[in-house]
């Protein structure tokens, strides 16, 4: 027994930027496809544009050595190019892995090893960053390509003009500008088309990287198909809005969240060009920004992460902005409270005007989301995830390893899902691929997701909650913190012996806390590790939740970390009561 979508829908077989551009060469529409908000008139890139600077990247990669299936890392918070740098990238055959901004130089090193890239864009305030792990790893510098933003000219002159780059420097030491990179004759770009995959269900466009339910972070092998299929399911929803044919024309997107994780990625960077809606990019978040360029702008569709939810529900500002033209909030990557969500709800509603926070649920080894909401629904509030999306299919299992399914309504079980946006595999990691997929006698490729759920009604169209996760993960405002990667790094101090990771709740935040057991000997105090662990580690990933020190780490007969038991305690100790 399974849940199936009460959706079917037909997904191209193609690669990922013939179904944003519909094809290489043929006519575009020519709004805007993505802006810069501060600069609206001047800084754009239109969507011809937008496939013309794929193409010159594309050509230049080709030029400068990149062969079919090659890795190439973006390390690079958000920009009007970064969409062009992906898609270029695939264009010319390769394969995109992007990386946290934020990184310090051994997160960073670890990705590029993993991945084996053979390229890095780097942002250039993280040059620093992206040297001292190049030169871990024997990345040449001819490898690295900086996206220099102060030496930016306009968007739409960069796609194109062959040689007006004004104010753009040639290296930046020693590494070239990523506008180095673009061929000059634009008439070849214009008229050049990519090769189209033979099989796209078995040609990997991305490596978005996630720990899973277990372990350290881990390359997600999304195959274009994948991609594609992940789009066709936001693009049917979109389209059930009652109105979408009126509603289309003013619909446009806020782009705060990053290109580099899977859900801003898919939603920026494909889905909303692929329907001709607009995008406003900001670099990252900033809550005043975002506020006023939905006012200015008149931005309808806002996705967002819970603490965003919890900010427009309580900060003063929320008030003063007119935030009438939002359409849709749509919440994922982390739980939110319902009342959180009603108090969006009742702030931004109005006389004639029912606004819901709707929450999707997805993870990146999915391509991006499994579940959502039917946008015809007028059903009032819920802490819903929605129903199965689009040409997916769901099931529970009982929580008590019996491998027995939940067919009864509001029953908790771990969530499993099937469908075309199932990733192919982990990189280069076929064990841990087959714990987290279970073949099924029928052929039936399941991902357990480790993450604990009931239906409210057991039939399709059913709306699920998800309510726990028995997987080890930690989201810190979205991001993912593997407790593998922590322990692993509080290890290496000689004053630990044992370690354990786990997440806590506090001031309704989820935030990594450690247990460490002491080496003999040792005089460190908690305080001290939490402090040796801040230059190792981004910002996200510090251990918020504080360090305890025990006696020894709860661990199975065969060594494994009761994390459960942990986590009860350390919500105990210092979380939210
Ligand atoms: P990621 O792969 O980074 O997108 O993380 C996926 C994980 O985020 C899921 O397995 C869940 O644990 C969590 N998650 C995503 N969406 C939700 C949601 N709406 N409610 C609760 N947890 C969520």
């Amino acid at each position: 027994m399974t849940i199936p979508s009460r959706w079917s829908v037909p997904i191209p077989r193609c690669s990922l930027q013939q179904w944003i551009f519909g094809s290489a060469c043929g006519p575009l529409p020519d709004h805007k496809a993505f802006i810069d908000p501060e600069n609206p008139e001047t800084k754009f890139l239109t969507m011809s544009n937008y496939r013309l600077l794929a193409k010159r990247v594309a050509l230049g990669l080709k030029k400068a050595g990149l062969k079919e299936g090659d890795r190439v890392l973006i390390f690079s918070n958000n920009n009007l190019f970064f969409p062009s740098i992906f898609l270029g990238v695939l264009m010319a055959g390769g394969i995109v892995t992007g990386a946290n901004p934020g990184f310090v130089p051994r997160e960073l090193a670890y990705q590029l090893k993993d991945s084996e890239s053979s390229f890095l864009f780097v942002a250039e305030h993280a040059i620093k960053t992206a040297f001292e792990a190049a030169a871990e790893v024997g990345l040449p510098r001819d490898n690295i390509f900086v996206l220099g933003t102060n030496t930016t000219p306009s968007a739409s002159m960069l796609a194109q003009s062959p040689t007006a780059f004004p104010g753009v420097k040639g290296r930046v030491d020693g590494a070239r500008h990523w506008t180095e990179l673009l061929v000059d004759n634009l008439a070849q770009a214009e008229t050049w088309s990519w090769e189209e995959p033979s099989n796209p269900e078995e040609t990997t466009c991305c490596l978005n990287y996630s720990s899973g339910t277990t372990g350290v972070p881990k390359g997600v092998e999304i195959s274009h198909h994948s991609y594609v299929a992940n789009g066709v399911g936001v693009g049917h929803i979109n389209r059930l809005r009652p109105d979408y044919a009126e509603k289309q024309k003013t619909d446009c997107g806020l782009c705060f969240l990053p290109l580099y994780h899977a859900y801003g990625q898919t939603y920026f960077i494909a889905n909303l060009p692929h329907l001709h809606i607009p995008v406003y990019v900001m670099p990252a978040f900033d809550f005043a920004k975002m506020l006023a360029h939905i006012q200015r702008f008149r931005i309808t569709l806002l996705s967002v992460v819970p603490p965003i939810v919890v900010l427009l529900a309580k900060h003063p500002l929320t008030r003063k902005f007119d935030l009438s033209s939002i359409e849709t909030i749509g919440s994922g990557a982390a739980p939110l409270t319902r009342e959180v969500c009603e108090e969006v709800e009742r702030l931004l509603s109005g006389p004639g005007r029912e606004l819901y926070v709707r929450q999707g649920w997805g993870m990146t080894e999915v391509t991006c989301t499994s579940m959502s909401w039917d946008p015809t629904t007028t059903a009032g509030p819920s802490a819903g995830v929605g129903e199965v999306y689009p040409n997916c299919k769901a099931r529970l299992m009982a929580l008590d390893g019996s491998k027995t399914e939940i067919t009864r309504a509001n029953e908790r079980g771990e969530l499993w899902v099937t469908g075309p946006t199932l990733m192919r595999r982990y990189w280069r990691k076929p064990e841990a691929t087959a714990e987290t997929i279970v073949v099924d006698a029928d052929g039936t490729r399941w991902l357990k997701t480790g993450d604990v759920a009931f239906v409210e009604e057991y039939r399709p169209g059913g709306i699920f909650h998800v309510v726990d996760r028995v997987k080890e993960l930690i989201k810190v405002k979205g991001n993912q913190v593997a407790p593998a990667e922590l322990e692993g790094i509080l290890l290496e101090n000689p004053d630990v012996a044992d370690a354990a990771v786990v997440g806590v709740t506090m001031g309704g935040e989820e935030v990594p806390r450690a247990y460490v057991v002491r080496s003999p000997k040792s005089r460190a105090s908690e305080g001290g590790v939490a402090r040796w662990m801040e230059g190792k580690v981004s910002r996200y990933k510090q251990l918020k939740g504080g360090v305890a020190f025990v006696d020894a780490i709860p661990k199975n007969p065969s060594g494994k970390i009761l994390r459960k038991q942990l986590r009860e305690r350390a919500q105990k100790e210092v979380g939210d009561s």
